[in-house]
């Protein structure tokens, strides 16, 4: 209903999702080292693309399904087709926004627009290109990954991501300007976050200069959750808004964080999380939690990977099924052809 009126902050359908902060904050950056850690991530960028369209053949896993050829995505609803004056609602909010946070918070704030994204960075305007690769990178690899054609506007219009220099302003933001910390305190502590509020969604990601023990290592985090918050605003539009499994949703966010920033924690120690669960065998219970801790991440990344890996196609079809309002159970059965006992099996064999 209404599907032309704005929701805000009122509405049940209210969601948020946080990234909370792995490192201690320590103030290392300025913006000339920025700039060169820009130019190693842009190398290092490509080199995850190759990296990730290698399928694992080797799995048993691959074997089990039947839906391997033709085009998966055929006569599948990929989005909600927005209407005209949404998307112009939409922008007009997001503008808004951006303007209050301009004249009173941080005046370098501008607006960087992309083909998918309106960006409002209050970083120094030399990192305005990196940003715009990042964030179009991302936005490929998502459409690749889901079977979108990169041509098509999943978003409603554009999505707005809000971005700091400074922890100060980010807290002031989310106080004054978008008053999420009104409705979660915790986002005072979170690395950034994805909100949706209705038909209006939109990111917002915490000083960066804060982000890291070291300048470089700020820089990787910062895209890091850049690409993970991003993947949660994708995959909000994608088929349907309906919520997945936590799992499947935190494990996909960091897998694709992990592919897209190879020197991020999600990349480095998903691998170690995985041992250690399979090590303590309580994996099983961590499907049906609805928050992850740290290492917990990792461990769902590494399921996330290993179905991918398997079959990509199969994991494609999964994650339609359960846009479309399958359980977990049903869709594992009708993409993989497995129960979620085979899925930890397979998963535990690979990873041995
Ligand atoms: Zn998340």
């Amino acid at each position: 209903m209404g599907s032309d009126k704005l929701d805000l902050p009122n509405s049940v359908s209210w969601r948020l999702d946080l990234q909370p902060v792995w490192f201690p904050f320590r103030r290392l950056l300025s913006s000339a080292s920025a700039r060169r850690a820009f130019a190693i991530l842009a190398i290092l960028l490509s080199i995850a693309r190759t990296e990730a369209q290698v399928p694992d053949r080797s799995s048993r896993f691959n074997g089990s399904t039947a839906w391997t050829t033709g085009n998966p995505g055929a006569g599948v609803i990929k989005y909600p087709i927005p209407a005209i004056p949404v998307i112009e609602q939409n922008r007009s909010q997001a503008i808004a926004w951006a303007e209050t946070a301009r004249r009173t918070i941080v005046p370098t704030m501008h607006l960087v627009e992309t083909d998918h994204f309106l960006i409002f960075s209050a970083w120094n305007p030399s990192n305005d290109r990196a940003l715009r690769n990042v964030c179009e990178e991302m936005y490929a690899k998502l459409s690749r990954q889901l079977n979108v054609m990169p041509s098509e506007p999943v978003w409603i219009g554009k999505c707005p991501i809000y971005v700091f220099w400074k922890t100060q302003d980010y807290l002031r933001f989310t106080a004054e300007v978008d008053k999420t910390s009104a409705r979660r305190a915790d986002v005072f502590h979170a690395a950034g976050y994805h909100s949706t509020r209705g038909l209006f969604s939109h990111i917002v990601l915490n000083g960066a200069e804060d982000f890291g023990q070291t300048r470089d290592g700020a820089i990787q985090r910062f895209y890091e959750v850049l690409v993970h918050e991003g993947t949660h605003a994708f995959m909000n539009r994608y088929v349907t808004g309906r919520t997945i499994p936590v799992w499947v949703e935190e494990g996909f966010a960091d897998f694709m964080a992990a592919t897209l920033v190879p020197l991020s924690d999600a990349n480095l120690k998903y691998a170690k999380s995985a041992r250690r669960e399979l090590e303590r065998g309580g994996l099983s219970k961590i499907l049906d939690k609805k928050r992850l801790n740290y290492s917990e991440y990792g461990v769902a990344q590494s399921l996330i990977r290993f179905m991918i890996r398997s079959n990509p196609q199969a994991f494609h079809k999964f994650i339609i099924l359960l846009k479309n309002g399958k359980n977990e159970a049903d869709a594992l059965r009708e993409s993989y052809r497995a129960s979620r006992e085979d899925l930890l099996r397979n998963w535990a064999f690979a990873n041995r």
